[in-house]
């Protein structure tokens, strides 16, 4: 039995997960790719401006950790904004704040974070099918959470313990 990874909480996914700078030929365009975590440190620090302390409270994560990810993102956009580069957003390890989970039937629900990281839904709280999918964010070829049976947000059969 490994360690269990630490799931980072993400509140918010850019709707736009790829900036490129105009007039630069492809086989010249460089690009830094930003995971969606680092984003939601930028976003929590320097856009809504929250403490350190509230930033890391958020994010489920350390105050050191919080800073190095932050700090990572600044030094990458710094790097895409100066250096003429591409930005992708995209992958991480998070999981949503809250998610909307679907049954085969058509039944909808919602899963907030803590449930997500210590008891992933494996059926549906209604009629009690294990086929389950999350409906993931819109706009993004999304890798968060990305444990096995959830991948690709196709129907498959949870797995039983
Ligand atoms: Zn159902």
């Amino acid at each position: 039995m490994g360690r269990q990874p630490m799931w980072r909480r993400v509140d918010f996914v850019p709707p736009v997960n790829y900036f490129k700078p105009p007039g630069v030929p492809l086989s010249h365009l460089k690009e830094v790719c930003l995971s969606v975590e680092e984003v939601e440190a930028v976003r929590l620090k320097d856009l809504e401006g929250l403490e350190l302390e509230e930033c890391a409270k958020r994010m489920n994560v350390s105050r050191t950790t919080f800073s190095r990810v932050l700090g990572s993102a600044r030094q990458k956009t710094a790097d895409a904004l100066l250096n003429g580069k591409a930005i992708r957003i995209e992958g991480g390890k998070f999981e949503m704040a809250l998610r909307r989970f679907r049954c085969l039937n058509g039944h909808e629900w919602t899963v907030s974070f803590e449930t997500m990281i210590t008891v992933p839904p494996r059926f549906c709280p209604v009629c009690h099918t294990t086929s389950i999918m999350p409906l993931q964010p819109m706009g993004m070829g999304w890798q968060g959470g990305s444990r096995g049976r959830r991948r690709g947000g196709r129907w498959s059969q949870a797995e039983l313990p």
